[in-house]
């Protein structure tokens, strides 16, 4: 165990991130040299406009796509496109569960990819999201609150030391997405792994993470990387305070004026 003087050591290192993508004759210029490092096991969060490039950070990050300049590094590794890092837990705005199997089944399946399906993990699991009595149940008959908790705890299922979640409830309406926001607070605090989360949502973003990096339209930069100073536990009276209210109005205001020009 590091004793509490010991600082935490790097945790995602983004630099000078460049990426284009070619389609036929035309060039899109997705990300124009982004650079972000966080400590090992804070939580960042990529803030911006539909378009403006974060899924592909957070895929070049997963090793789903390769960069064309720069360089990935998390929890002091180099990704490496195309190969899964060991302690990744990854997941997207789609559920994607296996229709034909259960929600034990489907939190099992990266633990039976990595050959050690252990059903004590999974039941704890099930029991942390909140899906007890409903292990045997397949997805089409979850509501899509439940079906995000059974995706949340399949990326959680390989004990991730680093976790990506790409607007993993921009599906949801405002309540079910405020109470898994809550959920995921409490889930991350028992399991502090290195996170990146992609989101459009402004209080989504200041109400879980340590660090949030705002983006502007196409192609993509970090505007600003604003810090949240507010402790944790977090709570919904936090929410309502005047200085989480401002801490809102600083990140819409970056987020909204340069791109738009709207007050
Ligand atoms: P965001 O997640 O912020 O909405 P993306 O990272 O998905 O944005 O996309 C950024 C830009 O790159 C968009 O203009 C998108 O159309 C383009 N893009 C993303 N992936 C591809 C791809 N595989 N081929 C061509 N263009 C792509
Ligand atoms: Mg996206």
């Amino acid at each position: 165990m590091p004793t509490p003087s010991t600082s935490p050591g790097p945790g995602i290192e983004i630099t000078g991130l460049h990426k284009e993508f070619r389609s036929g004759r035309r060039t899109v210029t997705a990300l124009e040299d982004v650079s972000l490092t966080t400590p090992q096991g804070s939580f960042l969060s990529l803030l911006g406009p539909s378009g403006c490039g974060k899924s592909t950070i957070l895929r070049i990050l997963a090793g789903l796509e390769t960069p064309s300049a720069g360089t990935v590094a998390v929890n002091g590794t180099p990704v490496a496109a195309g190969k899964r890092a060991e302690g990744m837990g990854i997941a997207f705005q789609d559920p994607a569960l296996l229709p034909w199997r259960s929600v034990r089944t489907n939190i099992r399946l990266p633990l039976e990819i990595q050959g050690r399906a252990d059903d004590g993990i999974v039941d704890e699991l099930i029991e942390l999201v909140g899906l007890t009595g409903f292990e045997r149940s397949r997805p089409a008959h979850l509501s899509g609150g439940m079906r995000q908790r059974a995706s949340i705890a399949r990326a959680l299922a390989v004990r991730p030391d680093f976790l990506l979640l790409d607007e993993p409830f921009g599906a949801l309406d405002d309540m079910t997405r405020q109470r898994l926001n809550f959920e995921l607070q409490r889930i991350w605090t028992e399991r502090s792994a290195t996170t990146l989360m992609v989101t459009h949502g402004i209080a989504e973003a200041a109400l879980l993470s340590d660090v949030v990096a705002v983006m502007s339209a196409r192609p993509g930069r970090i505007v600003e990387v604003v810090e949240i100073p507010f402790e944790r536990p977090r709570t919904p009276e936090m929410m309502r305070t005047q200085e989480f209210h401002e801490v809102v109005d600083h990140l819409s205001g970056l987020l909204f004026a340069p791109a738009t020009g709207t007050p």
